[in-house]
Parts: structure tokens; sequence; C-alpha cells
């Protein structure tokens, strides 16, 4: 009965301690859980001998409990010590130091168990009888006299670290009142045993103290969950932050502070206890208003150096919502804001020459025009385009292009720098660049509208100049257009539109050239504005038909197809032929929608005619450079194809070598997807445009069309008789079809007969005619024959 009790009695404590030594150590991480496990464990040895040594009936018993108890007196200060540090956040160390203090407790071990020693700790050992419990009756030798003192350094600077580290922190509430308990718990017990005011004396209350310290405290620690419960885990995730935190309490003093703020903000020493404030003068006010969710920027100047930060403040409240201090998070966004700078700037300036681009050049131009206007001066909008940027780009590559275009942008900065007479010269010049090999320059401050010419000269002179990229030696033509405040206009949009025509006008009139706005052109602007206004109209109003122009196949000797041209139905000026506004439609990119009506109307047209006379003529049409680069081109082609049903074997596209210049490799895919439609392809006015030969090359086409021009000229000019002969033969090498245009007179169909060209087109042979006289066309087919006509 009474072993039983004493299992029991001694089971107790280690059965306890070891369930809150795993919950402890499963709740905190180490060190922390590690050091309540042993301050749990060396309680409940030492309780667990204490209760054993009471229970023992023999003097035997009773001294080997004793032996036990030390197990748990020799460690527990240790273990004491170590979870006190621990709490308040290691700052003293005890793991490196442990190696100094643990000899002590080993000793006395050795002391207390081996017999021949003992006398160390114990001189004489005797049984007492006390109110009914027999107890040990012990004359103490010199080694325990001074174990004792070291214990009670130990645990008094145990004591003192938990006390002050609460005093240090204000958090007060059921936490700090556990944790005060348990740490003067001990005291109180050894107290009430030294003094004999022990009710049951001479029973030594200390283990039992002990027990209950390290259990209230484990639980205090475990259960009230606080920042600063385990500091040591969160002096870690704290130390280990980027970002700057501080706690304050409620009046905004620093409770703790992590490395990273110290290293920012607290360079003349230890931040605790003072005023946020005194530390960060530019702590933005009102952040204890702030959420957790708010970001406040501020920036803070250390040496000169500016550093952007963004602030977030998050309450700090006890388990009862009250708030009790808070703690901040100061993020460095320095890197942050100088990406966003680089992106304003990309936004801003054109990535490839640093220059201002459009909307950064119309801000500044509209400041310019108000400048003007106040102090009655002019100021000159200079429209850049360089004549010859786009061969150069094909031909040498992109990274070349850019090159010339950068280096483009450097001559133009000379040419506008060297200014000869100071009188005449500009107050400001602004140079943007709008895209591609377009630039704008900005005069401002002219007294003439004359003083605009010595500057556009000198830009295209500093251009002209040969300059060398690798093996190559590039010379460059620019046509500038000119426009003047306020001769030429009153706004911005205005102006650059002007610049931009009498650019259009100087490279009609050859290129390399200055052009200022004149009336001529202002006239052919307003009129291509009046087209465009009328075409929106024309749309809606579907005023446009379809002519079809026979091709004859000079083999088959009959009409193998039709090319589809547009006319315009106008209410005043009757038929107007595509020469008129098919270049406006172009401008405006109403030939996207007119194009889809051309196709639709021309694709219903032709399967209406097969079905009523089962021709396999084939149809051509027309896709400006505008639809070519469509990038819905295809699906509509294809869409169209399947609503209509038009056999695709029978449309033939016809595109102008300017739509195939525009970017090879794109252009490359757009033709095979073209052909993955089953249609062929037929390049328009072939050899009107230039590097003819360089595409025929690259690029896979089926059929040629040789532009009229030659055609026209071949009966006068042997040279282009011969040029015709040349591109027929080039073409069937290729294994090209090749067709003529412009037959008027039967001596150029029969040259061009006899030089093998495959099918002609031409009023000789048939003009274009709606499509009510094609069905016509085709009966009486057999009297067009090119024998008869011959
Ligand atoms: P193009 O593609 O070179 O079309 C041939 C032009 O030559 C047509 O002029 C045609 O009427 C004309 N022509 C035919 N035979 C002769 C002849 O024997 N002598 C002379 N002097 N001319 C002849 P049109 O219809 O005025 O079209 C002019 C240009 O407008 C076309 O040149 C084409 O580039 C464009 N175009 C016409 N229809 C369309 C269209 O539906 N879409 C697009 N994007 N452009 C079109
Ligand atoms: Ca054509
Ligand atoms: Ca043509």
């Amino acid at each position: 009965m009474k072993g039983s009790l004493q299992t029991a009695v001694t089971l107790l404590p280690a059965i306890t301690a070891a369930v809150l030594a795993w919950d402890a150590l499963r709740l905190r991480a180490r060190p922390a859980g590690l050091a309540i496990a042993a301050l749990l464990t060396s309680a409940a040895i030492w309780t667990g001998g204490y209760a054993g040594e009471i229970l023992a009936a023999t003097l035997q018993g009773k001294l080997l409990w004793a032996k036990v108890q030390y197990f748990g007196i020799a460690t527990l200060p240790l273990a004491w010590l170590a979870f006190a540090d621990g709490y308040a956040g290691g700052r003293w160390g005890w793991e490196r130091r442990w190696p100094l203090l643990a000899p002590m407790p080993f000793i006395t071990l050795a002391l207390a168990w081996t017999n021949e020693l003992h006398g160390m700790i114990w001189t004489s050992v005797a049984m007492d009888q006390i109110g009914g419990i027999s107890v040990l009756a012990l004359e103490h030798g010199t080694w325990f006299y001074l174990h004792v003192a070291f214990c009670y350094v130990l645990l008094a600077a145990g004591s003192i670290r938990i006390v002050r580290e609460l005093w240090r922190r204000p958090f007060f509430g059921r936490q700090a009142m556990a944790m005060v308990a348990g740490a003067i718990g001990p005291w109180a017990g050894n107290l009430l045993y030294v003094s004999g005011l022990n009710p049951i004396a001479p029973l030594d209350l200390t283990p039992f103290a002990f027990a209950a310290s390290a259990i209230t405290l484990t639980i205090a620690v475990g259960r009230f969950g606080f920042l600063d419960l385990v500091p040591v885990a969160h002096a870690s995730v704290l130390a280990s932050m980027a970002d700057s935190v501080f706690v304050l309490d409620s009046r905004d003093r620093v409770i703790d502070t992590n490395p990273a703020a110290r290293n920012s903000f607290c360079i003349g020493g230890d931040p605790v206890g003072r005023n946020v404030r005194d530390l960060i003068p530019s702590l933005p006010s009102g952040h204890r208003e702030l959420g957790p969710e708010h970001r406040h920027g501020f920036s803070h100047t250390v040496d000169g150096r500016i550093t952007h930060y963004a602030l977030s403040s998050t309450p700090l409240a006890d388990p009862r919502r009250r708030e009790s201090g808070r703690i901040l998070v100061i993020t460095d966004v320095t890197d942050q804001r100088l990406a966003e700078e680089r992106i304003h700037t990309l936004a801003h300036k054109d990535a490839l020459t640093g220059l201002p681009n459009r909307e950064v050049f119309r801000g500044r131009f509209d400041r310019a025009l108000r400048a003007a206007r106040r102090n009655g001066r002019h100021a000159a909008c200079l429209f850049i385009d360089l004549d010859n940027f786009k061969r150069i780009n094909d031909h040498y590559g992109h990274s070349i292009g850019d090159a010339v275009l950068r280096e483009a942008v450097r001559r133009i900065e000379a040419g506008l720098r060297a200014s000869d007479t100071v009188l005449a010269a500009p107050d400001d010049t602004t140079l943007a660049r709008f895209g591609g090999d377009e630039f704008v320059i900005l005069l401002e401050g002219l007294d003439h509208p004359e003083d605009a010419v010595p500057p556009a000269e000198r830009v295209i002179a500093a251009l002209q100049a040969p300059h060398r990229h690798g093996e190559s030696r590039l010379s460059l033509n620019a046509s500038v257009g000119v426009a003047v405040y306020p001769d030429d206009g009153e706004d911005a949009e205005t102006l650059l539109r002007n610049a931009d025509a009498a650019m259009y006008a100087a490279k009609e009139g050859g290129g390399n050239r200055v052009q200022f706005f004149t009336s001529r052109i202002r006239d052919a602007v307003t009129q291509r504005i009046e087209v465009e206004s009328e075409l929106h109209r024309a749309i809606e109003q579907d005023a446009f038909v379809l002519a079809y122009q026979p091709q004859f196949c000079t083999a088959r000797n009959r009409i193998v197809g039709f090319e589809a041209l547009l006319r315009w139905n106008h209410p005043e000026r009757g038929i107007v032929r595509p020469g008129d506004f098919v270049a406006v439609a172009e401008q405006s990119g109403l030939i996207i929608p007119m194009g889809e009506w051309i196709m639709q109307r021309a694709c219903s047209d032709w399967t209406r005619l097969r079905a009523a006379t089962g021709t396999d003529c084939r149809l051509a049409i027309n896709l400006s450079p505008r639809q070519f680069a469509d990038p819905r081109l295809i699906r509509y082609l294809r869409e169209t194809l399947e609503r209509t049903g038009l056999p695709p074997k029978l449309l033939e596209i016809e595109l102008t070598e300017g739509a195939l210049m525009e970017d090879t490799e794109t252009t490359q895919e757009l033709l095979e997807d073209l052909h993955s439609l089953g249609a062929s392809l037929a390049i328009d006015d072939f050899g009107a445009g230039y590097s003819s030969l360089a595409y025929m090359r690259t690029f896979h086409l089926d059929v040629i069309k040789i532009d009229r021009s030659f055609v026209a000229s071949m009966l006068d000019d042997h040279r282009a008789a011969n040029l015709v002969r040349a591109m027929i033969a080039m073409g069937h090498n290729l294994g090209l079809e090749v067709v003529c245009e412009g037959v008027e007179q039967q001596e150029q169909l029969e040259a061009l007969v006899e030089a093998g060209c495959d099918r002609l087109q031409g009023y000789l042979l048939g003009h274009p005619v709606p499509i009510e006289q094609v069905e016509a066309l085709l009966r009486q087919e057999p009297a067009h024959r090119l024998a008869a006509s011959a």
C-alpha cells in the first residue's frame, strides 16, 4: 500500500513533467522548448525524489531517494537560468556560457552519489520523526554549502532576468502575473523552509514550489500567447527580416527592434526606450491611425543618401483586444521606386534613341505654343522622314538599322547645334522620335518663319554625309516638312498634320529636300480630309461597285480570269476611279472595311457567275499594304471563301511590292498562310518598285504582273522591250506565270505573245465591266480570240 503510494507520488511529477515538456517542445521551437523541458524534468526529479525520501520506510531507502533528488537539485538551477535567459531573448547567451557552469552540478552529483565521497555533502545521516513523517536528519559537509551558494546565484540570476524582462515589456496581464508568480514561487517555498515558518516543519517545500513554478511558467508561456512569449523564436524571425521592425508601446516608445531597424535608423546607440520620432523624424504622422493594410511611403536621408520606405503599422493588442502598442514594419522600396522610374522613362522616352516620344513632344509643343502666343513669336515644327531607311533595314538587317537610327539622331542633333548666325537661331529645340524613321523637331522662339530653313537644311546635310557600318558605307537622305505657328496652324495637332503633309510633298518631289507647308499642300490636305469624310459616307451608303477586267491566256486563246477593280459611284462626280481615293482610304485605314466589302462582293459575284455559266475563270483581287498588314486578314479571307463557297484555287491575290517590303519575316509567314488557304499570289506592278529581284528569291509567289509602264513604252523604247522580255524569261525560270497589263495596241499584243507572256490584260482585250456584262463577255468569247484580233 505504502509502496504503491510512493510509486504514485514519485511518478506523478514525472508524468506531469513529461506531458508538459512534450507540449512545450511541440508548441515552441528549440531552444526555448528544450529549456522548458529541462526545467520541468529537473523539477520533477527533485520533487519525485523528495516524495520518495519521505515515503521510504528505511534509512537506506530514504538515502537512495535523497540521492535521486540530487539529480534534480543539481541540474535545476542551470535549467532555470537557461529558461529565464531564453525568455529574455537569449541576450545573455547561456548556451555559450553553460560549459563554465556545468562542472558544478556534475561534481555535486558525483559527491552525493558516491558513498566514499558523499561526506562532502552529508557528514552524518539519521532518521528523524516529525509530526508522524519520518525524514532524514542530515549534517552537511563543505561542498553542500558551496553548491547551495552556486544554486542561489543561478536561481537569483534567472529570477531577476524574468522579472526584468517583464519590466522591460509593458504588457501586464495574466501571463505577466503567472511569470512573476513562477519567478518568486521557489523563493517563497525556500524562505519558509529556511526561516522555520513552515506550517509542516521541517518539511522542505522548495522542491514542490519549484515544481509548481515550472508548471506555472510552462503554462504561462505556452497558453497566453504574446509576441514576446518566446522571444528566442521571435527574435530570430525578426533578426532574419530584411524589413525594419519596431515594437512600440502606447506612447510610441521603442520596446523592441530588429537588427535591420538598428542598422537603418538607430545609429546613435540603443533605441529601446526612445521615442520612434526621435529616431525617424520623417515618419508619417498619424501612423497610429493606419491599419496593417495601408502602406505609407516616406523617405529618410542618412549622410545625404535618400532611401525610400513603405510603412505598415499594426496594432498590438492583448487578448482582451486592448491596444497596448504597435508594430511598425518599414520596407526599403528604393529599388522598386527606381524600377518605377525606369518604367516611367520607358513610357516617355523612345527606348532605342532615348529621345522623347510622341506624348512628351505633344506636351512640350503645347507649352511652346502658349509661350509663342504670349510673346508674339514663331514656332516651327519639322517633320523628318528618312527616304531610304526601309531599304537599309531590309538589306542590312535590324541591328544595323538600329545603329543607323542612333547615328541619324546624333547627326540631327549635331545639325541642330551647329548654328551659323546666332541672331536667327531658335531659343530652344526639341527632337523627338515618332516611331520608325520618323523624327520631329520643335523650334521655339523664331523671329521669322524663314528662320526654320537653316536648321532644316543643316539636318539634311548632316544626315547625308556618308558613314560606315561594318563593311558598308551608307548615306541617308531625308525629307523634311515644315509647318510654322501661327501661319500654318494654331494648335499642335494641325501643325503636326501640316508638317507631315509637307513632308509627304517633299517625298513626292523626289525626297532629300525641305518642303514648307504651302497653300497647294493645304488644298491637298483639305481635299484629303474631304475625301475621307465622303468615303465614310460612301461605306455607309454602299456606294461602291466592282468592275471586272478580263485576262486572256495566250496559249489557250481565251479568257482565263478577271481582275476585280473598285469603282466609287459618287453622287456628284459619277464613277470615280480608285486612283483618286484608294490612297486616302489607305492612309485613314478605311481600306480595311472597304477591302472586306470588296472581298465579299467579288466572291459572291463569282459564285453566282459560276452557277450561271459554269466558268472556271480565276478571280484576281487587289490587296493594299494596309490590308496585308491587318492581323485579321487570313481569318477574314477564309471565312469569306467558306461563306460564298468560292473554290480557293480560283482566287488570285494581287499584292504590290511595297506590301511585301514591310517586314520580311512576318511577310513570309503571311504568304504561307495565304497559300495554305489555297489561293495563288501575284505581284502587281512588278518592276515599278525596288529590290524586285531580291524578293523573288525570298518569297513564295505564283504570278508576276509586269507593270503597265513597261508595256506602254515597249514600242518606242527598245530597252523597255528588252526589259519586258527579260522579266518574262526570268519569271519563267523561277517557275512563275507572267501577266502583262495595260495592253492597248495590237503591236504590243503581238510582241508580248512572241515574248512568251502567259496572260494579257488591257483595254485592247477588254475594259473593266460590271458583273452583268461579264457573263456576256464569256458567251461571246470566241469572237475575242487573240488570233482573231491579231
Ligand atoms: P492596278 O492593280 O494596277 O490595276 C490596273 C489598273 O489599270 C486599273 O485601273 C485598270 O482599269 C487599268 N487598266 C487596265 N487596262 C488598261 C489599259 O490598257 N491602259 C491603261 N492605261 N490602264 C489600264 P483602276 O481601276 O483605275 O485602278 C487603279 C489602281 O487602284 C489599281 O491598279 C489598284 O492598285 C487600285 N485598286 C483598284 N481596285 C482595287 C481594289 O479593289 N482594292 C485595292 N486595294 N486597290 C484597288
Ligand atoms: Ca492589280
Ligand atoms: Ca498593276
